[in-house]
């Protein structure tokens, strides 16, 4: 039943609260004013004029005149001095009442808990860095540093699922003796709580562990543990281990450190996934590797060997072929040239094979020396002169006064006369070739340009790789493909680059770079 209070009665229930109350009539005139309004303003009652004196009643009468001009509610908080007040105007059509509440002590819970989770945001993005680090015991230590001091924590144990036994072992850990550890190195599924985490997948969170007598808990409460969460650790829907954090310090976690633990759980597991995965491909690459080795090795052994037959083929087919006392007849001699093309040819393959694979798997180191470029091309050119000659083309070294280079001769040689064979091989009679060279990004660039038959602009790319040719059925010439991979390689050894341009039918350019100065590693 609604009792009527009497005013009087209303008056002196009004003057016991803790929250003030204004009541002003239309004029703007105070009709009525409790004593708590004195005490929330830090007033005394005869102090009355200096209540509507203060800085923050100038926003209190704005919205005063406001809820009377809208004659609707306004609720609102000031700031007076070191107070939060919150203001409610209500207003009525003979007056308004504005009621004061002190929101001091909320808006310091609110400030705290602002600041908690601030702290834990930094702390979320500090940890974030350290899943950078490869090793997963580096990252876990690390990690536990910067979780143990916020959070209070005194232990941590990252067990991790082992396939093979259907078991879990301790992998890292801290905050317990080596000892201990190894005595809790393995736990079965649904043993202790990291077991019955791993079997159900699901994070488990005990309190006032030192209290407790659930069975799973024992082992932690043996070292003085009282709050204790474990998560699984989950990865694309397997379970990589878990991971759990205890404090003696303290007896539980609030939401939030709950939370961040979570969200680092999740972090750990794919960064252990991604390491676990990484360790098996480095083992595998590392057998695919040997199985290479071994079967370059065999590919390399086979060539060897097959060359001594091939080259007494060609030996006798050669005897054969210019044996003036019992000659061949014609029929017999083409044949027998036949056989001598084709077993060129084979030859030329195994010496490229045999060239590469040494390429490959010596990995000599640099002989380097200075050198003068010019040397190098003249002693090229006399090599090359004659085959040159023979098919009556010119050959113009434009290579002169280059500085000196410390780079490996042999290697510079060998690329340079690879070149120079092509440029004659590729080259019709009575063409041209002309050697350059010009300094560019302190790397010297030599060019070896010929009016040959040139390459097609799509093949320029293709022909350094090993085994590359351009079929011409006109020309016939032969080859192994190997010339260029050659170069590419040793190019690539002294540290220069290698490339090719060219106008098919007009003619290509062959170009090298050396650098300047190599340090002396
Ligand atoms: P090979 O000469 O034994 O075929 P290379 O690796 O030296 O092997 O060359 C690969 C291919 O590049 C050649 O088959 C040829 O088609 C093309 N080539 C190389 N040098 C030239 C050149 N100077 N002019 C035209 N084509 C060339």
């Amino acid at each position: 039943m609604k009792q009527i209070l009497d005013p009087s009665q209303a008056i002196s229930a009004l003057e016991r609260i803790s929250d003030g109350v204004i009541c002003l009539n239309l004029q703007g005139e105070i009709t009525y004013i409790n004593k708590a309004v004195f005490h929330l303003f830090g007033l005394k009652e005869e102090d009355q004029e200096q209540l509507f004196q203060k800085e923050c009643f100038k926003e209190i009468k704005y919205n005063m005149m406001q809820a009377i001009n809208q004659m609707s509610e306004i609720h609102f908080e000031v700031q007076c001095s070191v107070k939060w007040i919150e203001v409610d105007v209500y207003p009525a059509s003979d007056g308004i009442t504005v009621l004061f509440s002190d929101w001091t002590s909320r808006k310091k819970v609110e400030r705290t808990i602002a600041e908690k989770q601030e702290k834990l945001i930094l702390l979320s993005e500090a940890t974030s860095h350290l899943f950078s680090k490869k090793e997963p015991k580096e990252i876990l230590d690390a990690l536990f540093k910067e979780l143990a001091e916020y959070l209070d924590l005194n232990v941590y144990f990252n067990y991790i699922y082992e396939p093979s036994r259907n078991n879990l072992r301790l992998m890292n850990y801290s905050g317990i003796p080596k000892q201990t550890a190894e005595e809790i190195q393995w736990l079965n599924f649904g043993e202790a709580v990291c077991g019955c985490v791993a079997r159900d997948c699901e994070r488990i969170v005990v309190y006032d562990i030192d209290r407790s007598d659930d069975v799973r808990v024992q082992l932690v409460k043996g070292f003085g543990i009282k709050a204790y969460a474990c998560h699984p650790l989950i990865s694309y829907g397997k379970l990589i281990g878990t991971l759990s954090f205890g404090s003696s310090k303290r007896s539980s976690f609030s939401d939030a450190e709950l939370e961040l633990l979570y969200t680092i759980c999740n972090q750990v597991a794919s960064t252990l996934d991604r390491a676990f995965l990484i360790a098996e491909l480095t083992l595998k690459k590392e057998e695919a590797e040997k199985a290479n080795r071994s079967k370059t090795e065999f590919i390399s052994m086979i060539s060897h060997e097959l060359r001594t037959p091939l080259n007494s083929i060609i030996g006798f087919s050669q005897i054969l072929e210019g044996d003036s006392r019992d000659p061949l007849s014609i029929g017999q001699k083409e044949k027998v040239q036949k056989v001598l093309k084709a077993s060129r040819h084979l030859l030329a393959l195994f010496n490229g094979i045999i060239n590469t694979i040494k390429l490959d798997t010596n990995h000599l180191p640099l002989n380097r020396e200075y050198i003068n470029m010019e040397t190098v091309v003249l002693e090229c050119m006399k090599m090359i002169t004659p085959i040159a000659d023979s098919k009556d083309m010119k050959i113009t070294n434009l290579i002169e006064e280059t500085p000196p280079l410390k780079t490996d001769a042999t290697k510079v040689t060998q690329v340079m006369l690879n070149l120079l064979e092509n440029a004659v091989k590729y080259t019709q009679e009575k063409g041209q070739i002309t050697l350059s060279a010009q300094l560019e990004n302190n790397h010297l660039k030599v060019v070896i340009s010929d009016s040959g038959i040139g390459i097609p602009v799509e093949e320029l790319e293709k022909i350094f790789a090993p085994f590359y040719r351009i079929f011409n059925d006109e020309l016939n010439i032969e080859g192994a493909g190997m010339g260029l991979a050659i170069v590419k390689q040793l190019v690539y050894q002294i540290g220069g680059k290698v490339g090719a341009y060219s106008v098919p039918g007009k003619g290509s350019s062959f170009w090298f770079t050396l650098p300047m100065e190599e340090d002396d590693k």
